[in-house]
């Protein structure tokens, strides 16, 4: 099971989210709350709006742990956000690698980041998810792995009524996926965190199956100066607080982070 992390508030070197005392980095050999896999090695990636005025992220993914590569934590170190969102993989099995897999994903202002999987993907319910997708959207699964198919209907979702907030469009995603998959009667786990530069959510939720793990803070000693959503804590801070079952979770800068139940109808 991935991990991702998410920041809002001062400006922050994206390294700071993968060299936490448990951060990222830590948490792609040694992650304590992973309920399948044991190691997140297969690809690291982070998308950080810059204080450029460019409301869109950059992005940089390696299909490497942030350890060995040569480019992430030296640029890491020096790219600066007031919103950066950064996940490290583990393929789920059967799934395909590659740099366009590792999440966080990036179009336009959105960035997206899924921990969990879906059952089927390979069958009828990967081909319903695809086929509901307008032909526009389906470009966005330039791999096929669960994680971009939510992507891709995440952005289809955002061509429907532009310019939502990214909490009302984690809510609705997650709320549209639940519904189909529902239908077709299969399992999924559906962490999900969607941002937009000027606010990041997260929603946690599972289908038939334990949820993952999900976590937010309002700053902590080793991250002060904001608010953090994460899939397991960054460090060992009692400000993190779990999100229950069913919660979405709001971040942005300056303000403190707001918990609250998903409304999975919503769709
Ligand atoms: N299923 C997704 C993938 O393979 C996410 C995996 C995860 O959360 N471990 O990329």
């Amino acid at each position: 099971m991935c991990r991702f992390a998410a920041w809002a508030g001062e400006p922050l070197p994206v390294a700071a989210l993968f060299e936490a005392p448990h951060g990222l980095e830590a948490q792609a050999y040694r992650p304590r709350l992973l309920r399948s896999g044991h190691v997140n090695v297969d690809g690291s990636a982070f998308a950080c709006w810059l204080d450029d005025g460019d409301g869109t992220p950059l992005r940089y993914a390696t299909t490497r742990p942030p350890w060995s590569d040569a480019n992430l934590l030296p640029l890491a170190r020096r790219l600066r956000g007031r919103m950066i969102v950064a996940a490290v993989r583990s393929a789920t099995p059967g799934q395909p690698g590659g740099e366009d897999a590792a999440a966080p994903f990036v179009a336009g202002r959105l960035a997206m980041a899924h921990n969990g999987w879906i059952e089927d993907l390979a069958g009828e319910t990967g081909k319903r998810l695809s086929d509901a997708l307008p032909a526009a959207a389906q470009t966005a699964v330039t791999v096929r792995t669960d994680s971009r198919l939510l992507f891709a209907h995440l952005l289809a979702l955002d061509a429907e009524d532009p310019g939502l907030p990214a909490d009302v469009l984690v809510e609705r995603l997650a709320a549209r996926i639940a519904r189909m998959l529902r239908e077709a009667g299969v399992r999924a786990q559906l962490n999900l965190a969607v941002a937009d530069g000027g606010t990041a959510a997260a929603v946690r939720c599972s289908l038939g199956e334990p949820p993952n793990s999900l976590f937010v803070a309002e700053g902590t000693g080793a991250l002060p100066g904001g608010a953090l959503i994460a899939s397991e804590p960054l460090d060992d801070d009692p400000a993190w607080q779990e999100v229950p079952d069913g919660g979405v979770v709001v971040i942005a800068p300056g303000r403190r982070p707001v918990l609250r139940a998903a409304d999975l109808e919503v769709d």
